[in-house]
């Protein structure tokens, strides 16, 4: 029997505001553990939480990216549960009346567009940090660091329209996009700016039920969410194809192990005990305000992907990978302007520039190449002053000094040589050093002029303009052959 998978996800993304959701503690990212805390996050008794406008504002803007319509009163709720980083004993969420329901996104997947709803969105504020198997802490201990608890998140609660793992992958790289581009949060899945938690079942292909849903837990890489969904979907079904049953439960997923592990026990079998939060009164959205921040929205990765195609002629695939961080989209666009050659810039930065960016594992941000040199290494290609092969090497040389192109060409003496009767030289002395080759390629080996060329970029040292060598070189050998 063939099986499908019905995947839905939970996304909860870190909202990018300097300070938390209900108090004025800051937000920033590898502070002293308990540095950042008041107590209002630390929920003693008696304090008052005021909801940050600025939060409401960025969930605003995801609904309105997602299409989602936005309710004109939500509420708050708390969650009960003890955990040890949790330390009012509840956290404040959204539960029955959250702020935005019933988006979409869209993924394109084997060539086709599809369409992945959203149910809902809504805000709610993150717990603490427990930290234990670190080097400075004991066995059988437990640190706990309050620093996180209060930063503002949105929850995306996805439908389970999710057919495969790779689906799956798609979805959260474009939610990400969305994200990146709205500039509400960094997306970075390794630090938990964006988490991801999975629901998987197996059903007979063709069927209408779903089959018993299992939860997938702490996966931190968008790899890691696609391989732990292809590990699940397979144990699912080998479970049935055995006669045995899927079992609802949560498992954790292991990277370094490439498996998913069932949590234990009832460590995560919460009853949560929803309730209104007495001390914030509904959050009421004007439409007004909805139409000033549609207004402010930025150009989405969708619509901007179009626009390169159209504006720039570039291919699909090439507006698909620069679309893919408004970072390098904008990189690209600076670089396209001031080079005045599109195609080129999107080369070079599909190429070398991603290229260098994995292998430092760097953000384009902190690339010391900015898109005004890259645009004139690109002209100095253009108008003959260096070759492609220099270039490489010059743009190597500007990513590792931070020094402008003109400045490392002046330096090393790069400058292409041009000048035919220069060239004419070291043509002439090649054809004297190889006369074997030669005799060669007047027997008709014309194979050998690659060789011969080589020859001459070597007593060059990749100087020379490679199409006037060839031409020079053509012309020297034909007068031999007229001999
Ligand atoms: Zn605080």
């Amino acid at each position: 029997m063939k099986y499908e998978p019905v995947i839905g996800l939970e996304v909860h993304a870190q909202l990018l505001t300097k300070s938390k959701i209900f108090c004025r503690c800051s937000t920033t990212f590898g502070a002293d553990p308990n540095s950042q805390t008041c107590p209002i996050c630390l929920g003693m008794p008696g304090v008052l939480p005021v909801l940050n406008k600025l939060a409401v504002e960025f969930a605003i803007k995801i609904a309105l990216a997602t299409e989602c319509r936005i309710a004109e009163n939500s509420i708050f709720a708390r969650k009960n549960y003890f955990y040890p980083d949790l330390p009012k004993g509840y956290q404040i969420s959204q539960y029955e009346e959250p702020l935005c329901e019933d988006g979409h996104v869209e993924i394109e997947i084997d060539g086709k567009i599809k369409m992945i709803g959203i149910t809902r969105i809504h805000l709610e504020e993150d717990a603490g940090k427990s930290i234990h198997a670190e080097a400075f802490v004991g066995e059988n201990e437990t640190l706990v660091d309050v620093n996180r608890c209060g930063t503002p998140l949105i929850e995306i609660v996805g439908e389970a329209d999710i057919r495969s793992p790779k689906a799956a992958y798609l979805y959260l790289r474009r939610l990400r996009q969305i994200v990146q581009y709205l500039e509400i949060c960094d997306g970075n899945m390794e630090e938990g700016s964006l988490r991801c938690d999975a629901n998987v079942s197996v059903r007979p292909l063709g069927a209408q039920e779903f089959g018993v849903k299992t939860e997938l837990k702490n996966m931190n890489s968008f790899r890691g969410v696609e391989k732990a969904l292809e590990f699940e979907i397979e144990r699912q079904i080998r479970t049935l194809e055995k006669g045995g049953k899927v079992v609802q439960q949560t498992l954790l997923w292991d990277a370094n192990k490439n498996e998913a592990i069932p949590m234990r026990g009832k460590e995560f079998a919460h009853d949560y005990r929803y309730f209104p939060e007495p001390d914030l009164v509904p959050l009421q959205i004007k439409s007004d305000w909805i139409e000033k921040i549609r207004q402010s929205l930025p150009e989405l990765p969708s619509v901007r992907r179009n626009r390169l195609v159209e504006q720039y002629e570039l291919p699909q695939y090439d507006a698909d990978i620069l679309t893919d961080s408004k970072a390098i989209a904008d990189y690209f666009e600076e670089t396209a302007l001031f080079s005045g050659d599109a195609k080129a810039a999107s080369n070079w930065i599909m190429g070398e520039v991603l290229r260098v960016l994995k292998e430092a594992q760097a953000d384009i941000k902190d690339l010391k190449i900015k898109p005004a040199d890259l645009a004139t290494l690109i002209k100095l290609i253009k108008d003959g002053t260096i070759s492609g092969k220099i270039a490489k090497f010059v743009f190597d040389e500007m990513h590792t000094s931070g020094k402008k192109p003109d400045e490392i060409i002046k330096e090393k003496g790069l400058v292409q040589i041009s000048d035919s009767a220069e060239l004419e030289k070291h043509v002439l002395s090649v054809i004297g050093e190889n006369p074997d080759e030669v005799k060669k390629f007047l027997t008709g080996h014309e194979q050998v002029l690659g060789f011969l060329v080589g020859q001459i970029m070597k007593s060059t040292r990749g100087k020379a303009n490679p199409e006037l060598v060839n031409e020079i070189l053509r012309k020297e050998l034909q007068k031999l052959k007229s001999v």
